[in-house]
């Protein structure tokens, strides 16, 4: 039998509020255990939560970017189970009334193909507290620093059909989330956790079948991983004539399983029913207003303007615009040498390779975004060969030299560079004297092959001007090595 797999996402987002959603107690990350949490996060006796409106904001910046339905009035609910982190017995939550309602993302893939993935809903609520199983032997500690750090919990719609379109969205949600600067986006901080909801049903059957949930993803990777396997279990539990239940299961990234954890709960577990300590949530048209004026442009505007305008091909205009630092890293090198196709390859190509194999972010990059600019021109103005680019880049990662431009303030940044293109000897001879003489030597070094180009033999010059450019490590320009070959013979 043939199976589809549906897949569907729940995304936790972490707010990047200075505060906690309902009390002031810092939300920085890395403090000692149990220093960060105040009355209101262990609900002691006699407290009161009062919202904290930069999250709010935050919500509903993400409900525009996605053309959502801003719900101007919403109610915060209480969800209860109980857990050793959730002091209080109960999370606050939204539950029936989202701040959020329906929207819609067109995911992008890497084929150049989307898909446009329905979001239900997004909702904020309160982080739980932190279990930790593996500090002290038999026992678990609580870490309660994370109690009451706002989330946004967004709910897609089961419209994934695979493992990756499924990673992409989870990646792209995560380059939204900071092109609006409303989440560090620190996935090993766990500033953003995914859920994932799968299950399969034969190919053509309408019904979707039962589903199990993958709790707490916090990698592109291993979610890809986790949805796989996941589907090939299921598969295999139903050809061997068994049944999948509900239930929620846990990734194991070491041995690349999923295990079940629980029989899933259903809402009615929860016993939600609205916080008599906060009063509905009322949105002003002003507010509302205010924040559609402060929103950034969008990474899918983005993408267009770098597909329409700067003729990008669709592939690099998503590639470069998914990232807002890799965005802002490539626009500065642009617009410094006015050569977007050629940046776009740089970016692409050699800078993000190194970035990958010495694992900097971008924001790090030992070779600034107007140093790599300068290095384009120096290509165009024809000072430099692609070899010898490559070189020059290399010393300018090693060399480090971001500061030394930097320290140079309002002085042409191009100086240190033509410096060390002098330092280095990198400039390609473009005196036509200097390169018939090489030519002539390496011609009368080879009179046998000199003889077969002579007669016709056309494939024999590409050595020739190989000769040439390994004689002059790469400075020659092959171009113009080529037409002095042709009008020798
Ligand atoms: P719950 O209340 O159990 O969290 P929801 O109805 O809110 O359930 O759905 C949670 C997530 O599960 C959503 O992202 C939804 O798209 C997804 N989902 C629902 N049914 C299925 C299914 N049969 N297969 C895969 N995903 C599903
Ligand atoms: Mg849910």
């Amino acid at each position: 039998m043939n199976w589809q797999s549906v897949i569907g996402l729940e995304l936790h987002v972490q707010l990047a509020t200075q505060s906690k959603i309902f009390s002031g107690a810092s939300t920085t990350f890395g403090a000692p255990p149990n220093s960060q949490a105040c009355a209101v996060d262990l609900g002691l006796p006699g407290v009161l939560p009062v919202l904290n409106q930069q999250a709010v904001v935050m919500a509903i910046k993400f409900g525009l970017a996605i053309g959502a339905k801003i719900n101007l009035n919403s109610i915060f609910d209480r969800k209860n189970y109980f857990y050793p982190d959730l002091p209080k017995g109960y999370q606050i939550s939204q539950f029936e009334t989202p701040i959020v309602g329906a929207g819609n993302i067109l995911v992008h893939m890497a084929d150049g193909s989307t898909r446009d993935i329905r979001i239900t809903r997004a909702h904020l609520e309160e982080d739980a507290g932190k279990s930790i199983h593996d500090l002290f032997p038999g026992q678990t500690a609580i870490d309660l620093n994370r109690t009451g750090t706002p989330l946004l919990e967004i709910v897609s719609e089961p419209d994934f059909r695979t493992a990756s379109e499924a990673a992409t969205y989870f990646r792209q949600v995560h380059g939204l989330v900071r092109y609006l600067k409303i989440c560090d986006g620190n996935l090993a901080q766990g500033s953003m956790r995914c859920d994932a909801n799968v299950s399969v049903r034969p190919v053509g059957q309408e019904a979707l079948g039962e589903r199990t949930e993958i709790k707490n993803i916090n990698s592109f990777r291993f979610v890809e991983r986790a949805i796989e396997y996941e589907i090939e279990r299921q598969i295999d539990v139903l050809e061997n004539g068994g049944i999948i239940e509900r239930e929620t299961r846990l990734y194991d990234e070491i041995k690349d399983e999923t295990r079940s954890m629980r029989s899933k709960e259903l809402s009615e577990d929860y016993r939600y029913f609205p916080d008599p300590d906060l009063l509905p949530l009322q949105v002003s048209e002003s507010l509302l207003t205010q924040i559609k004026q402060s929103m950034p442009e969008l990474p899918e505007a983005r993408r267009n303007r770098y597909h329409k305008d700067l003729e990008l091909s669709q592939y690099d205009a998503t590639w470069l615009s998914a990232d807002p630092d890799v965005a802002e890293y490539f626009e500065v090198a642009m617009k410094h040498c006015g050569n977007a196709k050629t940046t776009a390859n740089w970016v692409m190509g050699e800078l993000s390779a190194h970035l990958n194999r010495y694992d900097v972010p971008i924001e790090q990059a030992p070779v600034s975004a107007v140093q790599l600019g300068v290095l384009i021109q120096r290509l165009d103005d024809q000072t430099l060969s692609s070899k010898t680019a490559k070189t020059l880049f290399e010393a300018l990662w090693a060399n480090s030299p971001q500061s030394d431009t930097d320290a140079l303030g309002d002085s042409d940044p191009s100086t240190a560079i033509d410096a060390q293109i002098q330092t280095l000897g990198l400039k390609q001879i473009s005196n036509s004297g200097e390169l018939e003489s090489i030519i002539d030597t390496i011609l009368a070094d080879h009179p046998q092959q000199l003889e077969q180009l002579r007669n016709g033999k056309d494939k024999v010059l590409g050595f020739f001007v190989g000769q040439v450019m390994k004689l002059t490590q790469g400075k020659a320009n092959p171009a113009q090595v080529n037409d002095i070959i042709r009008a020798k013979i």
